[in-house]
This record gives structure tokens, sequence and C-alpha cells, in this order.
């Protein structure tokens, strides 16, 4: 395969297959959903809790995720990547040992790039990945559309995995629609990407907000709901999202005053010089391993960094303003 990207694909390589969509989550659901409108025989593997009572409510089959693998060709393993590990040893591994060929399916390049689940040689390991979430997914497939993936093979043990890749990012509704595209990629690459946005930008767009309510309301005297409104309440940055990803980055500022253009370019070329080196060291940490050993260590300690963080922003002054102002408004 050598084209970089990739507008359709056939969706044959299905055709004769069940696929066994495992975990009926955010991206499940909607993965699903499209695969049985594009007349692909799924079946839904889960534990026995109310995403396996959505599932049989949705219509679908609903096995035990052993007995769904079992039944199937192909798998999409679809549950939160902490857990997919011992999902994968404890329910899939033993089932896909006594096949002969078997397709197993990521919706992100995690626990390959760093050896958390290691692939029996019989089969097909693929990526699907959406740059969408799930919701967006359904909603972008009710109006007709596609939507952005990223596709890879680490193991093609048939000689037929790109096919499979293609074949189940046209199932998912991803391409063959407009505004679709598949980009070729790899279980590194897309592991980077993804990190990186949650290691860089998004962080910084949230200390930023941090630091920006904290000095207009206790060193200017302003008051928070204004301040609030203004960083996100008002749904205005996802009007300016929505811009960026329609016009793109730069066009998009042409919709802003030429004082908010002056301000925002020369002040993006200070703060770029004093991201760009904690960008390229978190980059470095992702690319060799060590957030995922920090992340699995927490894990292994009960997420107690996780939860401290957690109660350290939900009593922040930021957030009890953000309830009283969300009250008011009739969000909460
Ligand atoms: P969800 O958190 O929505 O959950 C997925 C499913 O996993 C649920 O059915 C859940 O069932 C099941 N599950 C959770 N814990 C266990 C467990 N211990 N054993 C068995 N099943 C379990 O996941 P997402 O859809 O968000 O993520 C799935 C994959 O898609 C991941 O690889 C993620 O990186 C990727 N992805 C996600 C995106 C998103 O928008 N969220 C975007 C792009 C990719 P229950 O909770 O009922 O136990």
């Amino acid at each position: 395969m050598s084209e970089k990207v990739i507008f359709d694909a056939d969706i044959a390589p299905l055709k004769d297959k069940v696929v066994s969509v495992i975990g009926y989550g955010n991206q499940g659901q909607a993965q699903a959903r499209i695969l049985r409108e594009n007349g692909v025989d799924v079946i839904v593997g889960n534990v026995r809790d109310e995403y396996w009572d959505r599932a049989l409510k949705d219509g679908f089959k609903v096995y035990e995720i052993d007995e769904a693998v079992r039944r199937s060709q192909v798998a999409l393993l679809l549950v939160p990547d902490e857990v997919a590990p011992h999902v994968y040893r404890k329910k899939i591994e033993p089932e896909i040992g006594k096949k002969e060929h078997f397709v197993l399916d990521f919706a992100s390049g995690y626990n390959i790039m760093y050896g958390f689940i290691r692939p029996r040689p019989n089969t097909d390991v693929v990526l699907v990945a959406p740059r969408m979430i799930g919701r967006g997914i359904l909603s972008l497939h009710r109006q007709g559309r596609g939507y952005p993936v990223l596709i890879g093979v680490a193991q093609d043990s048939s000689g037929k995995a790109w096919d499979y890749a293609k074949a189940i990012a046209k199932g998912i509704g991803a391409i063959g629609l407009p505004g679709g595209i598949a980009v070729k990629s790899s279980f590194e690459e897309e592991t980077l990407l993804d990190l990186l946005t949650e290691h860089s930008w998004a962080p910084l767009l949230i200390a930023a907000m941090q630091a920006y309510f904290d000095v207009v309301t206790e060193e200017y005297g302003a008051s928070p709901e204004a301040a609030i409104l203004e960083l996100y309440a008002s749904g205005e940055l996802a009007e300016v999202a929505r811009a960026m990803a329609e016009m793109g980055l730069f066009e998009q500022m042409k919709l802003h005053s030429r004082t908010s253009q002056y301000g925002q370019f020369t002040r993006a070329r200070k703060f770029y010089r004093m991201v760009k080196e904690v960008v390229r060291e978190e980059a470095a940490q992702i690319w060799s391993g060590e957030f995922a050993r920090e992340w699995s260590l927490d894990q292994a300690f009960g997420r107690v960094v996780l939860q401290r963080l957690w109660k350290i922003v939900t009593s922040s002054r930021l957030a009890e303003a953000e309830d009283r102002l969300y009250r008011q408004l009739g969000r909460r």
C-alpha cells in the first residue's frame, strides 16, 4: 500500500466474517451500529452490566467476551486502554490460540507500542484509530459524513492486514463518505500524536485558563462569572475550534479583529519560545516509554496521583465558581 491518504476502500474482506465488537462504550456503540448498518455481521462482547443491556436493547447479540471472540473471525478491541491488557490475556488470547487465523483491531496504538499486549503470530494486528469521540462519529454518520482515522498494521499474518484495516475504516463509516479520510500511520505514530496532544497544548490550555482566572479575579477584581464566560462557558471557544477545523488555523484568524490578530500573533511567538523545549521533553518521554511506565505505576498503586489531582482541581476556586454559574445557567 503506497498511498498515504485513502478516501474509500472495499468492505468485502469483512463481508463473509463475523465481527465482534469488544466493549460497548463510547467507541464500541458507535462502531458496532455503523458496521451493522453497512451490512456487516456484528456481535458484541461485554461484561454483564448496563452496557450489556444497552447493546441488547440496540438489537445486538451480546456474549461474554471470550464467547464473542470464539464466534468471530475479526474483533474490534474497544475497552479502555488500561484494562485491555488484562481482558486480552484472560479472555481473548486463549480463544485466538484455538484458531488458525484472527484479525485484531485496536482504536489506539498504546498497548501494542509499549508491549502491554503481544498478539500471537496467527493474528493480523491492525489499527483504525478515529480522530473523533463516539458521539461525534454517530452524529456525523447521521448527516451522511465520514471522519478522519489513522490506520496501521503491526503484524501481517495473512498478507492482507492492510485490506482489513481499510475495510474496517470503511465499515465504521470513516471513509467512503464526504469528510472522511484515512491516513496511513503506525501504532507508534498514533500513540505519539495522541499522547502529545494530552501532554502539550491540552494541559497548556487548562493551565493558561487557571492562571487567567486567578490573575483577573484575585488581582484585578474581575467577577468569576465574567471570567468563566470569557474563558469557555460562552461557547465561543468551541466556535473558534470549529472554524479552525473548517478554515484552517491561520485562515480563521481573519474572523478576529485586527487588535486580536496582533495580540495573538505577537504573544504566540513569545509562548512558542517558552514551550517548545517542554513539548520536546514530553515527546521524548512518550517515545521512550517513560510516561507509560509512570502511568502504569500510578495504576498499580490504585491511581492515587490521579485521584489526588481530581481532588485538587475540583476544590479550586475556579471549579467552585463554575459550579455556581452553571447552576444559574441551568446546566447542572
Ligand atoms: P469506554 O470507557 O467508553 O468503555 C468501553 C467498554 O469497555 C465498555 O463497554 C466497558 O464496559 C468496557 N470495560 C471497562 N472495563 C472493563 C473491564 N475491566 N473488563 C471488561 N470490559 C470493560 O472506552 P472508549 O470507547 O472511550 O475507548 C475504547 C478504545 O477507543 C480505546 O482504545 C480508546 O483509546 C479508543 N478511542 C477512544 C476515543 C473516545 O472518544 N473515547 C477516541 C478514539 C479512540 P463497562 O464499563 O460496562 O464495564
